[in-house]
């Protein structure tokens, strides 16, 4: 029988996140229908999670449950899947491209002395997976030649996976902490955060140093409520102290690759390209015609964004009533 591929659930908010969806659709497509598709996912009090997730694999859901697992912490996250890999020795391991699947892939490749192929956006014929490279200035295409392969996901690439037509399996799994485990993660105190998740949004509003204050935030916000749309930031922004760094977009921040992309008052550096350049179309609000962001925009508004932002907002607002 062919080697199974293991798909490693992420948890967030006490939610099934999108992009383990995404990395399950990745399996289905590289390693074709046909696959022993598994999942593992790892927290404390996932029951009802593993069930859904189990109504998506349509095959067997690994769920390792202990209340020391809440939040996600290296070598206790490793040990929990540890006799999972040396049990099914999986062909392939996907994971979402998050903090979490980032940390987490390459120590899952050394213990599987496997391959990685981080950042993957799109997968083509003969297992050909398609990465951004150069801060997305370029793309390559890898494939692995022999042995296993571990990778991860860039979230809002991939379209998440429908639910399978075979119900799914939860296996119980024991999990024994580490006799060398030497911290544990009691909790974690997020800071006030937008009420959509920036790396999954499927549309951001992002704002630049041109906001000129944190007030100047607000009539973003107001088009994010509308519109159920996350707010980024450029660093410029972060910067002059007018939002929190957890919204920075770019080469140092997040990487966002939504269907809707706005740029308010930001100019366009490089930089901020880096993160935000993928996505599917980008409209730029800013009162200088040669800001270099109008160079990436699909769509440009030459203008001041404390006029145009709250327009939008009021027009938005009529269409989705
Ligand atoms: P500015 O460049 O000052 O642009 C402000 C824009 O707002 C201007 O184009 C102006 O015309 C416009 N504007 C002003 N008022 C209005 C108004 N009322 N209405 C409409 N438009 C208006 N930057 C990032 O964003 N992300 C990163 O991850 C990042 N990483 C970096 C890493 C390194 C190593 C370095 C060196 C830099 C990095 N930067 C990053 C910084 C980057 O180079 C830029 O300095 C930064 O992106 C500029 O932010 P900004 O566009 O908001 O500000």
């Amino acid at each position: 029988m062919s080697q199974p591929v293991l798909v490693i659930a992420e948890v967030r908010g006490g939610k099934l996140r999108q992009v383990s969806l995404e990395a399950l659709q990745a399996a289905r497509i590289a390693r074709g229908e046909g696959a022993d598709v598994q999942a593992v996912i790892v927290g404390s009090g996932i029951t009802a999670l593993a069930a859904e997730l189990a109504g998506y694999v349509g095959g067997k859901v690994h769920a390792v449950d202990h209340p020391e697992l809440a939040s996600y912490n290296a070598p206790a996250y490793v040990q929990a899947v540890k006799g999972l890999l040396e049990e099914l020795r999986p062909a392939r391991i996907y994971l979402g491209h998050t903090a979490e699947g980032r940390d987490l892939a390459p120590q899952l490749a050394a213990l599987l002395g496997a391959g990685q192929i981080s950042d993957v956006i799109s997968i083509g014929e003969g297992e050909l997976y398609k990465r951004p490279v150069y801060a997305g200035k370029a793309f390559e295409e890898k494939r692995f030649l022999s042995g296993s392969g571990v990778v991860t996901v860039r979230p809002n690439n991939i379209p998440p996976a429908e639910p399978a037509a075979a119900p799914g399996e939860v296996v119980d799994r024991d999990y024994a902490p580490p006799a060398d485990l030497r911290s544990i993660v009691r909790d974690v105190l997020r800071k006030a955060g937008g009420k959509v998740d920036l790396a999954e949004a499927k549309i951001v509003i992002s704002g630049g140093r041109g906001v000129k204050s944190a007030d100047g935030f607000k009539p973003l916000e107001e088009l994010a409520d509308v519109l159920g749309a996350a707010v980024g930031a450029s660093r410029g922004a972060c910067d002059a102290g007018y939002c929190d760094y957890a919204l920075q977009i770019g080469q140092t921040g997040k990487v966002v690759t939504p269907e809707v992309y706005i740029a308010c008052g930001i100019s366009g550096a490089i930089q901020h390209l880096a993160g935000m350049s993928q996505s599917r179309v980008i409209i730029a609000i800013n009162k200088d015609p040669e800001a270099p962001i109008f160079k990436v925009a699909d769509y440009g508004i030459v203008g001041d964004l404390f006029d145009v932002v709250p327009l939008l907002t009021e027009e938005f607002r009529k269409v989705l009533a």
